[in-house]
């Protein structure tokens, strides 16, 4: 099945200045969160005029049920990737449509029908798909400028896993026009690994940057809208899964967990591109070795089976090699690339 979320995807240096006209007088109801709020304030300061509510931090199901909103039209989600799948279920659940205003690019939460719901210990639970209508995503230059270098990063790198992840599922091309097309999307997000992503160009903000940005926030989104289970997670995200199942990565990035799992992936499927993959994450930053992530050999074992787990829980058709795949972890204990 073809699923798509979003009606309206807006990326301006000005983009905000239409959410008036867009709310229209409606009665609207802002959730939001830390940091990013207080941006979207600075560059648009009428926003504070309507109700808000304060997102606790991660997207839970006792979050959802404390939100519950009473007289509103339209939600207005101002926050990154865990508020913004919140939103999406409490929208859903009452039936309101949803404008998104992303104050980081790090993920593809914006653009997609689906909510990933942790446990109350920060631990990954599952992913619920439902229907929801995102009126408009509105992604202000002004807003996206202004966030932590850190986040954009490891939005690349989980864009970019798209491509790996996609390609791990389906192959090169598919007689299924929804896998075809979340294909030739996906391979368009592997090509942000030839880009200047750097800190420096991030803060220009020139025209790659904005390339990126589009590719981390809605194209991204829509290769698994298209492709549906053929291209949507695999491998890398069932090591990111399991990875989050350790308390030592908790604070790491979504998408550093991710580019970590894809070194494992690629090196699983004897990919001629693992070792450009993991010269590019040490780049640019991420980490590429167990140690880091704070794991040490004896977790091992209990890596392994989760991520057995994992890919049981994603219905891969790709049967897994879990004698390799230990191999592989014990080969990534310690950074080559320091
Ligand atoms: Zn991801």
């Amino acid at each position: 099945m073809i699923r798509q979320a979003v009606l309206e995807y807006d990326h301006a240096d000005d983009a905000l200045e239409r959410l008036d006209e867009l709310i229209d007088g409606r009665r609207a109801h802002v959730l939001r969160g830390q940091n990013g709020f207080d941006v979207v304030k600075r560059v648009l300061p009428a926003i504070t005029a309507y109700p808000t509510s304060l997102f606790g931090g991660e997207c839970t199901d006792a979050e959802v049920e404390r939100l519950r909103l009473k007289n509103v039209d339209v939600l207005l989600a101002v926050g990154g990737g865990k508020l913004v799948d919140t939103a999406k279920l409490v929208a859903y659940r009452q039936g309101v449509p949803l404008i998104v205003i992303p104050t980081l690019a790090s993920n593809c939460a914006a653009f997609t029908p689906l909510s990933v719901i942790y446990d109350e210990h920060g631990t990954y639970d599952r992913y619920d798909v439902f229907r929801v209508v995102i009126e408009r995503v509105i992604v202000d230059a002004r807003v996206v400028t202004d966030s932590p270098y850190d986040y954009f990063r490891a939005g690349v790198i989980d864009t970019v896993a798209k491509f790996y992840e996609a390609r791990y599922l389906s192959g090169d091309s598919s007689p299924d026009a929804g896998v075809n097309t979340g294909l030739a999307l996906a391979e368009q997000c592997g090509r942000l690994v030839e880009l200047d992503l750097s800190e420096s160009s991030f803060t220009a903000y020139g025209p790659e940057t904005r390339f990126a940005v589009d590719h981390i926030l809605a194209v991204g989104g829509a290769v698994g809208g298209f492709g549906d289970a053929g291209t949507r997670v695999a491998v890398a995200h069932a090591v990111h899964n399991a990875l989050s199942r350790f308390e030592s990565t908790h604070p790491f990035l979504h998408g550093d967990k991710v580019g970590f799992g894809l070194l494992v992936q690629e090196r699983l499927r004897g990919s001629s591109d693992a070792p450009y993959l993991e010269a590019w994450l040490a780049r640019i930053g991420a980490p590429t070795s167990l140690e880091t992530l704070g794991l040490v050999p004896a977790d091992i074992p209990q890596l392994v089976e989760a991520v057995r787990v994992e890919t049981e829980l994603q219905r891969s058709p790709v049967p897994l090699d879990i004698d390799y795949l230990k191999i592989i972890f014990e080969n990534l204990v310690f950074s080559v690339y320091k």
